[in-house]
């Protein structure tokens, strides 16, 4: 698999291939201190710190982590979740319209993706203000505004951000920008950026009213929380190993022993 997106190389050429590495008791350790984060970016940086390999064809980095587009870093919270067997949930919603509550299966991996388009990450338009540069939100940016309460705040943030005049350095172009500018401007973002839906629609088996659930690729990072240290007891106790060498399992052969300590594997 690659990256829908990807990272610039010094030359402006993309490079969209990662590595993950196993994962191991200690890149669930990481997992753990991620889900401990305040901010969802910063949980999000950090368990992609933890679990990648390389990105871009190089170690990776939080600035390399923190440079990846939003669709990359959902893109690959999907592929972690699949690899710790955590990418179908249920979970419950009020109806909208009839408030009852209702149970809701998400898949993640059955989302289709759609790669980004050839100018990403970065592309020109015209508006009346004058030709303006737009790039794809990074993991960056989201970590920039993820303090900001004020929604409204952190749009205008977010935009100012991503949005720059070509012809100057003007700060203010996001201000003289008008709304069929803002409209050409979205058009050109969808046709830049890669596609993961945001949202899913979940119609209410009582009404049968059309809910909208927004799609978090990122909540089941919650469930890592404990971390491995529990198990590790457990197999340090019963097998006397250094913690070292019992994070060093694969998350499968550490439930493979917890199952024979336990004894589950050869009862009737
Ligand atoms: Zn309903």
């Amino acid at each position: 698999m690659v990256l829908p997106g990807g990272l610039a190389r010094t030359d402006g050429t993309i490079d969209r291939t990662y590595r993950w590495k196993p994962v191991d008791g200690t890149v669930e350790r990481a997992l753990a201190d991620a889900a401990h984060a305040r901010f969802r970016p910063e949980a999000i940086s950090k368990a992609l710190a933890g679990a990648l390999e390389s990105i871009g064809g190089e170690p990776v980095s939080r600035e390399r982590i923190d440079a990846l587009s939003v669709p990359d870093r959902r893109f690959l919270m999907i592929e972690l979740a699949d690899a710790l067997g955590l990418s179908f949930a249920w979970s419950t919603h009020a109806c909208e319209a009839c408030a009852k509550p209702f149970d809701f299966p998400l898949d993640l991996r059955a989302l289709p993706v759609m790669p980004a388009g050839e100018h990403y990450p970065s592309t020109e338009i015209a508006t009346a203000r004058g030709r303006v540069r737009l790039r794809v939100p990074t993991g960056a940016d989201q970590i920039r505004i993820a303090a900001i309460d004020d929604e409204g705040a952190a749009a205008d943030l977010l935009a100012a951000l991503c949005i720059s005049a070509c012809d100057d350095d003007a700060a203010d172009v996001i201000d003289t920008l008008s709304a069929d500018d803002f409209a050409a401007i979205e058009d050109a973002m969808e046709q830049l950026a890669p596609t993961l839906a945001w949202a899913a629609q979940a119609p209410c088996p009582d009404c049968g009213f059309g809910n909208v659930i927004a799609i978090d690729t990122a909540a089941w990072l919650v469930s890592m929380a404990d971390g491995p240290t529990p198990d590790v007891h457990e197999i340090a106790l019963a097998y006397g190993w250094s913690e070292r060498d019992i994070l060093a399992l694969t998350r499968a052969q550490r439930l493979q022993y917890l199952a024979l300590i336990r004894g589950d594997m050869h009862r009737n």
